[in-house]
């Protein structure tokens, strides 16, 4: 069986290394020039099924490399006025696995054949069963099973089921980073809640490694390369629906909506990465037709994008990869046909999937900033 996986985020590594480990051929095909193109280098805090999702697909001689590069994190969820008094609380105190996008990206890539630069713009379903998948540099590839893990703007989607689009919230937020320091020890107890300003929310999360990522494939697993990057703080400033930079840097434009604000925090910002902030906007796709199975099917963000308020993006995506590399281990092995794995996996994925996305909305006003 040969499979050609569509985009390499964690969903599309993830079930790549995956159907690796379990002897099935699977290619990746990357739009981005270079997996380090474009700032991607955020932190995710994952729940135990992504995180055991993502351990069963990868070999288990990488298992303690990762419990390296990720830490533990519990997380009081509590609402701070810029000042960093306590007003509230968001909920009910949350724990998880905290690790960096950037970081499991390059261990995922291990070993892997990903073709860069590999823009799809469109497939064929042939006579004989496969799929033909297309690309914008001229090139094709042919493979028994498609997989568009390539996220909210899916081009695979576009053709599969041409009515699923993304809806924009209308919610931007800016994020960042920034070295962990003493100098910030006064701001952790904004870690994982809110801190509610005029018209806009700024969350903030820490990014500890137990062992600096580089050293710690150096020494665990040496034909894995990892960044060398030390510990952080996320920051994400929500602004007010559509929000924009009006021509400021990143920096520039959450700075000048923190007058007033504890001067850790405006500290905190002002030493922030100026390579690693961006401003993003928030959509979703909630997986709504269904389609016939066949020969092409899609994963994470491409099918069931979330709101990153909802903290389950990631881990749906990596439930996906873990769940459609078990359906075609079955295949592969005989146990059942090619399309009846991939129902299977589409049945509960899109059950699964839509709850995700649900959820994620309902967490949404939470963090939103009501219009000042
Ligand atoms: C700031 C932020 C914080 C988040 N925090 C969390 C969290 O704490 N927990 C959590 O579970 N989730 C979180 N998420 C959500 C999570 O990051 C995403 O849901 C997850 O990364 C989706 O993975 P994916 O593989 O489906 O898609 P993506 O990561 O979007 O990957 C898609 C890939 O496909 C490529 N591609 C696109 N089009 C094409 C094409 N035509 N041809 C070839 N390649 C293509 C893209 O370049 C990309 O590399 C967060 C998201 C953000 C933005």
């Amino acid at each position: 069986m040969r499979v050609s996986v569509v985009g390499a985020g964690l969903g599309g590594l993830c079930l790549a290394q995956g159907l690796r480990g379990a002897g099935i051929e699977a290619d990746v095909y990357e739009r981005d020039p270079a997996i380090t193109a474009r700032f991607q280098g955020y932190r995710l805090v994952l729940n135990p099924v992504g995180f055991e999702a993502l351990r069963s697909c990868l070999p288990p001689r990488w298992h303690p490399l990762l419990d390296e590069v990720v830490s533990d994190a519990y997380v009081e969820r509590l609402a701070l006025d810029p000042r960093l008094n306590k007003i509230g609380e968001l909920g009910p105190a949350r724990s998880g696995i905290v690790v960096d996008r950037h970081v499991l990206r390059c261990l995922l890539l291990t070993g892997l054949t990903v073709h860069t630069g590999a823009a799809l713009t469109g497939y064929d379903v042939l006579d004989d069963g496969r799929v033909e998948a297309r690309f914008a540099h001229g090139g094709a590839a042919t493979a028994d099973l498609l997989v568009g893990a390539d996220g909210v703007n899916s081009a695979v989607r576009s053709v599969l089921s041409p009515r699923t689009t993304p809806s924009d919230t209308g919610v931007r937020f800016v994020i960042g980073r920034t070295p962990l320091s003493e100098r910030f020890a006064g701001v952790s107890r904004a870690y994982g809640g809110k801190i509610a300003g005029d018209g806009v929310s700024l969350l903030l999360g820490a990014m500890r490694f137990r062992t600096p990522p580089k050293e710690a494939a150096e020494k665990l697993a040496p034909e894995v390369t990892l960044p060398d990057i030390r510990d952080y703080v996320r920051w994400a400033m929500i602004l007010p629906p559509t929000g924009s930079l009006s021509g400021m840097t990143p920096q520039e434009a959450v700075l000048s909506r923190m007058d007033g604000w504890h001067p850790e925090l405006r500290t905190l910002i002002e030493e922030a990465d100026p390579d690693n902030s961006t401003l993003l906007s928030i959509r979703v796709v909630e997986p709504g037709e269904r389609w016939a199975p066949g020969p092409v099917t899609l994963l994470g963000d491409a099918i069931h994008a979330t709101s990153p308020t909802g903290g389950n993006g990631a881990n749906t995506a990596l439930r996906d990869a873990d769940l459609l590399r078990r359906c075609l281990v079955e295949a592969a092995e005989g146990r059942q046909d090619l399309l009846g794995a991939v129902g299977d996996y589409e049945r509960q994925m899109f059950e699964y999937g839509a709850e995700a996305v649900r959820h994620s909305l309902e967490a949404m006003p939470a963090y939103v900033p009501k219009p000042a």
